[in-house]
């Protein structure tokens, strides 16, 4: 079987969901491109707990996990399957990874949060392809999320494509009707890139020693952290590409490939 790449994508605004849009495209493209796989193990930024949790469902529903947005936002659904087998298999491989979390557990009554839809519906419209989603658990710190994940590598060669949906930068306390980058947020996710592109999850893990700059673009880092399981799991013979990558006010759209990269720019 293909090894599968690993994606960090960028989520930004629910609406990207619905409008057609750089960012959208470019997530389309990006599903054409690669494999098509078995199913996705999706890391959202949109699901925080205490405990690592795994949903464990046949169909897990669509979660509207905003408000605000108009009514054509909230009447999205993504139909997509779940995996019971991969969120089983995933368990086993997290058990195994010697982090201690205080506990993991299969969630059968866990659907889809906007972080996985939104990207999905772009990549996916069919709605075909079985999601399984995995829980950040807010105990942990920034090395532990990089030990765990690193768990589960295997599911690479077993046709999975592991996603992690957040933003490298993203601050909303700043005033969005400015939509020009700030300063720090451009410095922030150049630096963010740069590491990645060297290879160094660890500095990028321990990343309040990256400056201020990281410190006001991370946040509350529930955005951040699912780029920590998807650079847990380059390969040697990994390369990196990015696409979209952009930046507005204090909010960074770029996305990151890991794999055998052809075609990503
Ligand atoms: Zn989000």
């Amino acid at each position: 079987m293909t090894r599968m790449p690993v994606l960090f994508l960028g989520h930004g605004s629910p609406m990207n969901a619905i409008e057609d849009n750089r960012w959208r495209q470019g997530w389309a493209a990006i599903a054409r491109e690669i494999p098509r796989p078995r199913a996705v193990l999706m890391v959202s930024a949109h699901w925080e707990t205490e405990g690592v949790f795994l949903s464990h469902t046949d169909a897990p529903e669509t979660i509207h996990d905003f408000y605000g947005f108009p009514k054509a936002l909230f009447d999205v659904r993504y139909p997509a399957p779940g995996a019971p087998w991969l969120a089983e298999r995933a368990r086993d491989l997290l058990a195994g990874s010697g982090v201690a979390v205080s506990r993991l557990r299969l969630d059968p009554g866990r659907g889809l949060d906007h972080g996985a839809w939104s990207v999905l519906l772009p990549m996916y419209p069919e709605a075909d392809v079985p999601v399984v989603q995995l829980s950040l658990d807010r105990s942990l710190t920034p090395q532990q999320h990089l030990a765990l994940a690193k768990s589960l590598a295997p599911l690479r060669d077993e046709g999975v494509l592991v996603i992690g949906s957040g933003d490298i930068v993203h601050n909303l306390r700043v005033d969005f009707r400015q939509p020009a980058p700030l300063p720090w947020a451009i410095a922030f996710n150049e630096k963010a890139k740069a590491l990645i592109t060297a290879g160094d999850a660890e500095a990028l893990a321990d990343y309040e020693a990256l400056g201020p700059e990281a410190v006001a673009s991370i946040n509350s880092a529930e955005h951040y952290l699912p780029l920590l399981y998807v650079l847990a799991l380059r390969g040697e013979s990994d390369k990196v590409g990015f696409f979209n990558d952009d930046v507005f006010a204090a909010l960074s759209m770029t996305s990151v490939m890991l794999g055998d990269i052809s075609k990503a720019a």
